[in-house]
């Protein structure tokens, strides 16, 4: 008898700032729980997870527009969506949360090894504050008027109208998403990885390695 492979399946965090639609289902849980069903009848070691991902940008805005904390919006989320993957049959092994220990653990345990080994680059730069709100602006914490298309709601790092990416600076106009004030701007120091540097050996990981997630990738080419 052969000895049952290990399957490690997992798709992708859904934000806990509203319901999962039928659209996430189709595009991630129900292609993952297909696999990870076919991978269990085969008698291999499947374990399938996934979790709520407790730390975006628009669950505090969200927070801020009902007048509720953002834990309040998380744990009304977090037990909707949970519910719902239940409801539809997704045979997740484990449904977490990025608020879990374990998740705080693991996750700053990758940031840690990366600094102590030097991987990051150090670069200060300007970025939009909020002087009202005492933060720093990131993507969506601003609003502005495209400059490509002219379209006044333009999110800091995306156009919803035209689809073009920009920078928060780059927007005419902008304003706090939190305050509605016009931002200023001020100096704050970020760490980038710089994953050109890793893209060979990646690619040779990804492609030729696990051949079956090399597959997905040109699939959706
Ligand atoms: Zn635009």
């Amino acid at each position: 008898m052969n000895t049952p492979k290990r399957y490690t399946i997992t798709a992708a965090l859904p934000y806990t700032n509203g319901p999962v639609h039928i659209g996430h289902l189709a595009g991630v849980y129900v292609p993952a729980d297909i696999y990870a069903r076919f991978q269990r009848l085969k008698g291999n070691d499947v374990l399938y997870i996934s979790g709520s991902d407790e730390h975006g940008v628009p669950i505090t805005i969200k927070a801020k527009k009902e007048g509720i904390t953002p834990q309040q919006v998380v744990d009304k989320y977090h037990t909707i969506i949970k519910k719902s993957f239940e409801d539809f049959g997704i045979s997740f092994d484990n449904y977490s949360r990025t608020s879990a220990e374990v998740h705080h653990e693991t996750a700053s345990g990758f940031f840690k090894k990366l600094y102590e080994d030097g991987k990051f680059i150090e670069e200060t730069n300007q970025q939009l504050y909020d002087a009202e709100a005492n933060q720093f602006l990131a993507d969506r914490f601003v609003v502005g008027t495209c400059p490509k298309c002219g379209n006044e709601e333009s999110y800091g790092d995306q156009c919803e109208n035209c689809g073009t990416s920009h920078n928060a600076t780059d927007l005419i106009n902008p304003k706090s998403a939190i305050t509605g004030n016009v931002p200023t701007l001020k100096e704050t120091k970020h760490w980038y990885l710089p994953l050109d540097q890793y893209q060979e050996w990646l690619k040779e990981w990804i492609v030729e390695g696990h051949k079956m997630i090399g597959s997905r990738m040109y699939w959706d080419k």
